[in-house]
């Protein structure tokens, strides 16, 4: 849990540093994505004059197959500029933990990939064309059924 002591906030910032552990994001493992490391945040809480105000930093590493190519991808996800504002603040506790578990969850990619040029499978041979070329696109298939009509002049 990640709560800012209202009474303190009122006389000073409140730096927040620590970890939460990966399930509190509530990510269901799986060979596509897993959660690698804690959640790491380094926050400063200050009170501003209708409110409060959060701004720092969260991260936390993912891995997973990349979705194009299928190779393991470890990668750290980072918000460095956090910003959390609050007004109606509750009597003595802040608790700001499910706000940081939702920035934390906008961070994942919707399709992890190695490189965001990562050049994927060829469908054909399933040769990774990031490590070599095969020659399935220069040549076409002769045995296709389809060759002998890519010849006729339509
Ligand atoms: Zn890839
Ligand atoms: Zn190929």
């Amino acid at each position: 849990m990640i709560k800012i002591h209202l009474g303190l906030l009122a006389k000073q910032p409140v730096d927040l540093e620590g970890t939460e552990p990966a399930e509190l994001l509530g990510v269901q493992p799986s060979s596509a994505l897993t959660i690698l490391s804690p959640l790491t945040y380094r926050l400063t809480a200050r009170s501003v004059s209708n409110g409060a105000l959060v701004e720092g930093e969260i991260s936390y590493r993912i891995g997973g197959s990349c979705g194009r190519c299928l190779e393991e991808v470890e990668q750290t996800l980072r918000n460095a500029h956090l910003c959390l504002f609050y007004d109606n603040l509750p009597e003595e506790e802040l608790d700001i933990t499910d706000d940081v578990r939702e920035e934390a969850l906008l961070l994942l990619p919707m399709n992890l990939l190695c490189s965001p040029d990562c050049r994927g499978l060829c469908p054909q041979c399933g040769a990774n064309l990031n490590q070599e070329t095969c020659s399935c696109t220069s040549e076409p298939d002769q045995d296709s059924p389809w060759s002998a009509l890519d010849q006729l002049q339509l």
